[in-house]
C-alpha cells in the first residue's frame, strides 16, 4: 500500500498524515477547510522540528514528509487514487454517514474505508456503503505521532484481509496495534469514559475534592494524569456525548452520566478548549490551578 488519503485535517487528521507520511506513504490530506489545512501543514512542520531537535528524525526525513503531503479540499479528487481512505472529520453521525456514502462512489471497489471516530458504530458506517466489508475502525490516540496504540475496530462484516492489511500497515507505522470488536465506545472509550464519570461523580458527591481525586489516580495507579485533569484535556462535552453513547447503546443506567458533567458542559465549562473545566487554564500559564467552584473541601 503507497497512496492514503486522510479527510480532516483538525487535531487527529494532521497527526494521522504526518505519521503516513513520516514511514514513506503518499499522503493527499483533504479538508473542506482551506485555513484549517494551512494550519495542519504548519503544526505537522513544528513537530517534525521538534522530532528534529530531539534527534529522533533527521533532516532529510522532515523534508520528505513534507513532500508526500499534498493538501485538496475536493473530496472525490483527493481520493481517487487512494489505496487507503481514513476519515477523521468532525465527530458528527450525520456529516460521517455523508462523507462514506460519497466515499462509495468516488473510490475503487478494493478501496478500504478506515474511520478514525471515537464512539460512532463502525457497522453503521459501514451500512451506507456497499462494501461493508472494506470498512474498518482505526483508532489512533492523540497525539498521533507519540501515542503508540491504534485501536482497530472490526465491524460487524468486516473482511478479515482487511483487518489483517490495517494490522499490518499500524506495525508500519510503528504502532501496536489491538483488534477489537465494534459495540459502543469499543474498548478505549468503554472503560476510560466510566472511570472519568466516576472520578466526577466523586467530586459532585463530596468525597474528595479535584487535587485529592486526581493525586490518588496519579500516585496510586501510575496514571500519567488524574481523570479530572485528562477530562479537562479530551473536552468535557467529548466525554458527555461518548457516556451518552454507552448510556443508549447498553441501555445500562451504570453509564448514566454525572448531573454535574452535564451542568458543566450546558454552562460552557469544556475544559482547556474553553478555559475552564475542573481546572482554569490562563493562556502561557504551564500551572494547573483547580477552577475557584472545587476549591472549597466539602465535609459532609
Ligand atoms: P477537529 O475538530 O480537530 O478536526 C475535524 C476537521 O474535520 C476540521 O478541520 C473540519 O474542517 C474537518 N471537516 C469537517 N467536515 C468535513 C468534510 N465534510 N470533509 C472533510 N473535512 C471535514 O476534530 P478531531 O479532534 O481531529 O477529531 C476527528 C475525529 O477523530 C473524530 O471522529 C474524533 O472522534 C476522533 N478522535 C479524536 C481524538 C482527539 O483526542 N481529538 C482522539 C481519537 C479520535
Amino acid at each position: 500500500m503507497q497512496q492514503i488519503a486522510v479527510i480532516g485535517a483538525g487535531t487527529m487528521g494532521n497527526g494521522i498524515a504526518h505519521v503516513f507520511a513520516q514511514n514513506g506513504f503518499k499522503v493527499n490530506l483533504i479538508d473542506v477547510s482551506a485555513p484549517a489545512l494551512e494550519r495542519a501543514l504548519q503544526t505537522i512542520e513544528k513537530n517534525l522540528d521538534r522530532q528534529l531537535a530531539k534527534g529522533s528524525i533527521t533532516e532529510d526525513v522532515k523534508r520528505q514528509t513534507l513532500q508526500y503531503i499534498t493538501t485538496f479540499t475536493d473530496l472525490s479528487a483527493g481520493v481517487k487514487t487512494a489505496e487507503l481512505v481514513v476519515e477523521a472529520a468532525t465527530e458528527n453521525v450525520d456529516l460521517k454517514l455523508k462523507i462514506f456514502k460519497e466515499l462509495d462512489l468516488h473510490t475503487s471497489p478494493d478501496t478500504i474505508l478506515a474511520t478514525n471516530t471515537s464512539s460512532i458504530s463502525i457497522t453503521r458506517i459501514a451500512a451506507v456503503t456497499q462494501k461493508a466489508g472494506k470498512v474498518i475502525g482505526m483508532h489512533f490516540m492523540n497525539p498521533v505521532p507519540v501515542m503508540k496504540l491504534v485501536e482497530i475496530i472490526n465491524g460487524y462484516a468486516t473482511e478479515q484481509t482487511v483487518t489483517a492489511a490495517i494490522v499490518t500497515l499500524s506495525e508500519q507505522l510503528g504502532k501496536v496495534p489491538c483488534v477489537v470488536n465494534d459495540y459502543p465506545g469499543f474498548i478505549a472509550n468503554r472503560i476510560l469514559m466510566p472511570m472519568i464519570n466516576e472520578a466526577i461523580y466523586s467530586l459532585y458527591e463530596g468525597v474528595a475534592g479535584v487535587t485529592e481525586i486526581d493525586t490518588v489516580m496519579k500516585l496510586g495507579m501510575a496514571h500519567p494524569m488524574g481523570p479530572l485533569q485528562l477530562a479537562d484535556f479530551i473536552g468535557l462535552d467529548v466525554c458527555l456525548s461518548i457516556m451518552r453513547v454507552l448510556h443508549d447503546g447498553f441501555g445500562n443506567p451504570k453509564y448514566a452520566p454525572c448531573p454535574l458533567l452535564v451542568n458543566m458542559v450546558t454552562a460552557g465549562y469544556l475544559g482547556v478548549k474553553s478555559g475552564e473545566g475542573f481546572y482554569k487554564y490562563e493562556k502561557g500559564s504551564k500551572d494547573l490551578v483547580v477552577s475557584e467552584r472545587f476549591s472549597k473541601t466539602v465535609n459532609i
